[in-house]
Order: C-alpha cells, then sequence, then structure tokens
C-alpha cells in the first residue's frame, strides 16, 4: 500500500509593497516605502483618503489613493477612525494590497518582497495507486514569484533540482488562478 500526502501552504507577505519609479527630485529610479501614514481630506461631505510613499533617499511622498470624493457616509465609521488615527496595522493592509498599486499605477519592485511560506496543513491518506505528494501553494497577494521558485522552497530543493524533475516527468504543476499553484510530485525524492 503506498499513499497519497496532501500539503497545503500559503505565501505570507511580511512587509508592505515596495514601489519602484522615478523621483522627480532624485532625477532617477527610486524605491518609495510605506509611511504607515494616511492622508485624509473631508470637502463638504466627500472624502479622499491616501496612503502615503515617501522615497526612500530623499522623503519626496506619493499617495497613493484610496478612496476618491467618497461620501462620508460610504466609509464605515471603525475604518474612518484607523485613517484618522494612522492605524499602523490597517496601513499595512493596504500596503499589501495588489489591487491598490494596480489603481495608482505604482509599479510594485517584486525583487523586494519580504515573505514566507507557510504550512496550513498536511494530510496522509493510503491508497493502493503510485506514491504520491500534492502541494497547493496559495498567493493571497498575487506575488509574483516564479512557480518554480515557488516549489523549491517549499520542498527545500534547488531550482536546478526542480527542473531537472520536470524534465524527468517526476513533478508536474500548474497555475491554476493567479493566486493558487498546484504540484504533483511522485514520491521518489
Ligand atoms: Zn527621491
Amino acid at each position: 500500500m503506498s499513499y497519497l500526502k496532501k500539503i497545503e501552504y500559503e505565501i505570507v507577505l511580511k512587509d508592505s509593497f515596495w514601489v519602484i519609479r522615478n523621483c522627480p527630485k532624485c532625477g532617477r529610479k527610486t524605491y518609495f516605502k510605506n509611511t504607515k501614514k494616511f492622508r485624509v481630506n473631508a470637502n463638504s461631505n466627500k472624502l479622499d483618503i491616501w496612503l502615503i510613499y515617501q522615497c526612500e533617499n530623499c522623503k519626496h511622498t506619493l499617495n497613493l489613493s484610496i478612496y476618491e470624493r467618497q461620501k462620508i457616509s460610504c466609509i464605515p465609521k471603525e475604518a474612518y477612525q484607523y485613517f484618522l488615527e494612522n492605524n499602523e496595522l490597517f496601513a499595512e493592509m493596504y500596503g499589501k494590497n495588489i489591487q491598490l498599486f494596480q489603481k495608482n499605477k505604482a509599479d510594485i519592485d517584486f525583487e523586494k518582497l519580504n515573505y514566507s511560506f507557510v504550512k496550513l496543513h498536511e494530510t496522509i491518506e493510503y491508497s493502493d495507486f503510485q506514491e504520491q505528494i500534492i502541494v497547493t501553494i496559495n498567493n493571497p497577494h498575487q506575488l509574483k514569484i516564479r512557480p518554480e521558485k515557488q516549489i523549491a522552497e517549499v520542498l527545500e530543493l534547488s531550482r536546478n533540482q526542480v527542473k531537472s524533475l520536470l524534465a524527468k516527468g517526476e513533478i508536474e504543476f500548474k497555475l491554476q488562478l493567479p493566486q493558487l499553484l498546484r504540484a504533483c510530485l511522485k514520491h521518489t525524492l
């Protein structure tokens, strides 16, 4: 009898995204980081809210728009309070929200990510089929990390080992969704 092992991981982003863009003050491409502060502008009953990023060299600011001309009544009271008091966890949550960067056409620096793989669960089922390991990796922040690299990191293999397993057909994987990678490998490692 052989077994089928299923392991599920999640990629956890530890820090906010960094933005790479031309800084008008520095006159070149620089890195902008999350200041974990918000800017809130109220105009009659409309609100504009931004998350403030800053050039790491000269502190030139880059405002990422969260709300534009939004009715105050449409923003949950608790959230509004968090914006006003620059709640750090809230600012980090926005700093990890890929849609916010896409909406603001701010280029995320995917080379400068600080993440880790957290094992969510592992199950073993016995079966009469060939031994297999199925690895699922959830990528809720849709970090651009090559699938081979993700597999290599969770299985603690080198990228070359993964490439050779792929070539031999001992491992197969596919990106099922931008945020879900599934790999299947014959347990011959
Ligand atoms: Zn600058």
